[in-house]
């Protein structure tokens, strides 16, 4: 694609890196048969060739956002679906980045929606505000089919909707400290404690920890941790994306050089996706640029790294998995095949559910923002897997799980806990009990 952006533009470093992912796009269109919202809606504005254009037309006329701009962006999920799809390797990833940083700089929101995304940023990335979110939400619930009844109030009605009526104790892996290998060490690694997912599903470290430290492995949850930034880094928010970043930088590479780390473990694959782009985020800091590059190169998905350990094969036990690859996991971080494996090599049959490239509609707080087609998607996404008749749902990422279990009553679970609990851990809690009938 030609480009017109002047040398004053070009100055700007992060015009530069756009200019360049823009001049590759060869307006072939073959994104738009795999995005999620062309599908859902079908309007090419909704198709990341049409973003591109509407991004390349702001930036080229150094133009503030619009609200045509920023309703078309808004109703990207990021799911980089588009990016798997490319044949001439667009980066879409980190031209919508910059998009959502230039909205945020130059457009000022309706006051409703700047509410909720400020409520967002200022609760979600810190587990004890969000614990005490979901418990007032539960005094709110009765008024979310009120408020979802008022377009600009709909994402206050879908936080109720989402917000879990019970919540889960707090477990020692939310906790700072080290977990010990179970005899001789192989290994050293820290795991990324995460926000949302201690307060919604701690058994998902807890089961991780427990895996891993009876493999031999040492897991250390290192003290001072931040949330990765993930979320507001969606929402444009680089400044305060990048201060966790920072934080977390120092954090990781001070145990680094403390006890050495092989890996720092990811269980929620959106988290790490960002924490692996890092070295990107950070690349303008000249005192954070090499130090990020390395944390990033250490950043691994728990499946990642458990592919490294060589676990055996186990007994067949008769269970099916619909194995949902998020799409962070499979357009974000390209693993595709390894949980698919894992999950067999532990015993358990595997499907693979029609339209696996399509979003669940989960994606960080689209859910919230965007609830309308984020529903539809959800519908689209349960009506796939539950064509598989599976006994349960497996995959990797907290955001899937709260969504997909919004629409289905098959038990849905983060692929550790049932590799867990096939190389001698607890039986998942979430799974009916063995001799209960799966639900159909
Ligand atoms: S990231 Fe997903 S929703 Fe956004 S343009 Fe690409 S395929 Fe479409
Ligand atoms: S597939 Fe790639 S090159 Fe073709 S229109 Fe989409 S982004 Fe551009």
């Amino acid at each position: 694609m030609q480009t017109n952006f002047t040398a004053g533009q070009l100055a700007d470093p992060h015009v530069a890196t756009s200019e360049k992912i823009l001049r590759k796009c060869v307006h072939c269109g073959f994104c738009t048969a795999t995005c999620p919202t062309y599908v859902t809606l079908g309007n090419e504005l909704d198709s990341p060739r049409g973003r591109i254009y509407l991004i390349k037309d702001m930036l080229e006329n150094g133009r503030p956002a619009d609200a045509e701009v920023v309703t078309h962006i808004d109703r990207c999920l990021s799911c980089l679906s588009c990016v798997t799809t490319c044949p001439s390797g667009v980066d879409y990833m980190h031209l919508v980045d910059h998009a959502r940083m230039h909205i945020e700089a130059t457009y000022r929101r309706p006051f409703w929606n700047r509410l909720a995304r400020s409520v967002l940023a200022a609760v979600l990335p810190h587990p004890g505000r969000f614990r005490l979110a979901l418990r007032a939400a539960n005094l709110g619930r009765p008024f979310a089919g009120l408020l979802k009844r008022f377009k600009p109030l709909e994402p206050f009605g879908a936080m109720l909707d989402l917000a879990p009526r019970r919540l889960p104790r707090a477990t020692d892996s939310a906790r700072a400290g080290t977990h010990p290998a179970a005899g001789p060490r192989r290994g050293r690694v820290a795991i990324l404690s995460g926000c949302a997912q201690p307060v919604l599903k701690p058994e998902i470290n807890a089961a991780t920890i427990r895996l891993l430290t009876r493999l031999g492995v040492e897991v250390v949850a290192p003290a001072g941790e931040v949330c990765c930034g993930s979320l507001v880094h969606h929402m444009g928010r680089e400044a305060q994306a990048l201060e966790a970043a920072r934080r977390n930088v120092d954090v990781w590479l001070g145990e680094v050089e403390k006890s050495g780390l092989d890996a720092i473990i990811v269980t929620a694959s959106g988290c790490g996706t960002t924490i692996k782009d890092y070295g990107f985020m950070l690349r303008l800091d000249p005192a954070y640029a090499e130090k990020a590059a390395r944390v990033s190169a250490l950043a691994k998905d728990v499946t990642e790294y458990l592919a490294t350990l060589d676990l055996p094969q186990q007994a067949a036990r008769g269970l099916t998995v619909a194995y949902h690859s998020a799409c962070s996991m499979q357009h974000g971080q390209k693993i595709t095949m390894l949980p698919k494996t894992l999950l067999k090599t532990a015993g358990f049959a595997v499907r693979d559910p029609a339209e696996g490239h399509l979003c669940c509609g989960s994606a960080g707080t689209y859910n919230i923002l965007q609830p309308e087609i984020s529903g539809k998607l959800k519908a689209r996404k349960v009506k796939n897997i539950e064509a598989t008749k599976p006994d349960l749902i497996a995959t990797g990422n907290i955001g899937c799980i709260t969504q997909i279990a919004t629409g289905t009553a098959i038990p849905i679970l983060h692929t550790v806990e049932l590799l867990d609990w096939a190389y001698g851990g607890e039986r998942p809690a979430a799974l009916p009990a063995p001799d209960t009938k799966m639900p159909a």
